[in-house]
């Protein structure tokens, strides 16, 4: 079966000037890229769209979604083709302890069973969703199986079963170890504990990932922190969601990227991930226990995304109901968390200078971090990131050009994150490609009203096989379980 897409503007995704052409596709690879002249089983003019490699979302937390919502609609007709999960400590096994953690955001979901990482990429092989699916391991989880939600540094059984779990994760293909060092149980380790694991991963091409610690007056801390890690654990990092929180530290990524060049000068390899928005999302815990309210945000910035006993919640700030009840922001949220644990919440706290430096920095690639929580209103990333990089970052504000952005989404991505054969427009590359026009491409949702799907973007393929044709998801499942090549 042979499928020839022409008189496409071709971006490669190495970032090169794109090319008027055609290509060629032969079951699940490119096999020819340029003036294809034979015919093909199936023949495609797009009238000169762009074609570019599918883009790579290097941050989720997906770990469920391709297992219980398998189409990832909401990530294929933004243009996603592969993702990668387990981001921010939040892995997907040890199963148990991956269910405490995910039910707490999604409690009726029900996963098959399965056992470790190598159980996860088996369910994924078994169920496969729409997308590929690259996964980290959790630390978090992993702590959480080994020694529960507890303050204190591992005792050396405990230290043993972790680096037993992380062993089992990296046998099984995983492509990296990620931390949430705001959230339980992640933020009780120490900086030495969370080397010793990560050197777990040296010699392997497997990378360290990391939600740190402080992301607003201690980012440059925090960013120390990670570098450290990688330098002395032996391993590339990866800067999760960068960006500085609360206004009287805006300013401070200059700083940040300053300490990635120089990081990277030494020889280090380190990288970030970037969400193209002033607002950020994550659980109203951790905002109640990184003292938030206080210190970075305002209670009128933290809104309600999702609140599954509450839904009539949703959207509402939490400064409206310290009002309504009379309370602190801290006691209503209190009262919130009470009625439901994992309520999550959108929080306006970065501003637009910070995002454009982040976005224009070489260091940075394009990562969702959107929560799945389909029925709430989740923060407008989940559906609309890289639509909103390319179409209002990219044509519109000019922080970075079109081919530019498309390589922070796709070759960039790729082998940072090891995916072998992916990434790219050119032959011997699997066929995940996306069809969209760089006019009128666009994020369409709105915090208001976020589930909805962006503008432009017109044909999806995921290894050859097309998933997204207009407005229509095709309802095909050709995604794959994408596992480690060390070497
Ligand atoms: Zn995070």
């Amino acid at each position: 079966m042979t499928l020839a897409i022409r008189n496409a503007l071709i971006h490669d995704g190495a970032g090169s000037d794109p090319i008027t052409g055609d290509v060629l596709i032969e079951g699940d690879r490119i096999v020819e890229v340029g003036i294809v002249s034979g015919g093909a089983d199936d023949d495609i003019d797009v009238g000169g769209l762009s074609l570019a490699p599918g883009f790579i979302d290097v941050h989720t937390h997906d770990d469920f979604a391709a297992l219980v919502h398998r189409d990832m609609a909401f990530k294929t007709r933004g243009g996603v083709t592969t993702c990668i999960v387990g981001n921010c400590g939040f892995g997907a096994a040890p199963f148990d302890a991956a269910m405490v953690m995910g039910k707490s955001l999604y409690p009726d979901m029900e996963p098959p069973v399965y056992e470790g990482y190598a159980g996860y990429l088996a369910a994924l092989d078994e169920y496969p969703p729409g997308v590929n699916i690259g996964v980290l391991a959790g630390h978090g989880t992993i702590r959480l199986a080994a020694m529960g939600n507890e303050r204190r540094p591992p005792t050396d059984d405990e230290m043993a079963a972790m680096h037993a779990s992380l062993s089992e994760a990296v046998d099984a293909g995983v492509l990296g170890l990620s931390t949430g060092l705001i959230y339980e149980p992640g933020r009780y380790a120490e900086t030495e504990e969370l080397i010793e694991l990560t050197a777990g991963l040296r010699g392997t091409s497997a990378l360290y990932a990391s939600h740190m610690r402080n992301e607003g007056e201690q980012l440059l801390e925090a960013v120390n922190e990670a570098i450290r890690i990688g330098a002395e654990a032996g391993v590339p990092v990866q800067i999760s969601h960068h960006k500085v929180t609360g206004e009287a530290n805006w300013g401070l990524v200059s700083q940040s990227l300053a300490l990635i060049d120089e990081a990277r000068e030494r020889g280090q390899i380190v990288n970030a991930d970037q969400y193209p928005y002033t607002a950020g999302s994550t659980v109203l815990r951790a905002v109640m226990q990184n003292q938030m309210f206080d210190n970075r945000t305002g209670a009128e910035g933290v809104v309600i995304a999702s609140c599954i006993s509450r839904p009539e919640w949703e959207g509402r700030s939490i400064a409206s109901f310290s009002e309504e009840w009379d309370l602190t922001p801290m006691e209503a949220a209190q009262r919130i968390v009470d009625q439901e644990d994992g309520t999550s919440v959108v929080i306006h706290s970065m501003c637009e200078p910070d995002v454009e430096t982040v976005l224009a920095h070489p260091s940075t690639m394009i990562g969702s971090d959107g929560i799945p929580t389909l029925d709430g209103k989740p923060h407008p990333r989940l559906f609309n990131t890289f639509a909103r990089v390319l179409g209002h970052y990219s044509r519109d504000r000019g922080v970075l050009s079109m081919a530019e952005a498309i390589r922070r989404m796709t070759g960039y991505s790729a082998d940072t994150f090891g995916l072998v054969d992916r990434g790219y427009v050119r032959p011997g590359a699997f066929a995940d490609l996306v069809v969209f026009d760089p006019e009128t491409v666009i994020d369409r949702g709105t915090f208001a009203d976020p589930n909805q799907y962006p503008t432009g973007i017109h044909r999806v393929y995921v290894n050859g096989v097309e998933v997204v044709n207009g407005d229509t998801p095709t309802g095909a499942l050709p995604g794959r379980a994408l596992r480690r090549v060390d070497g």
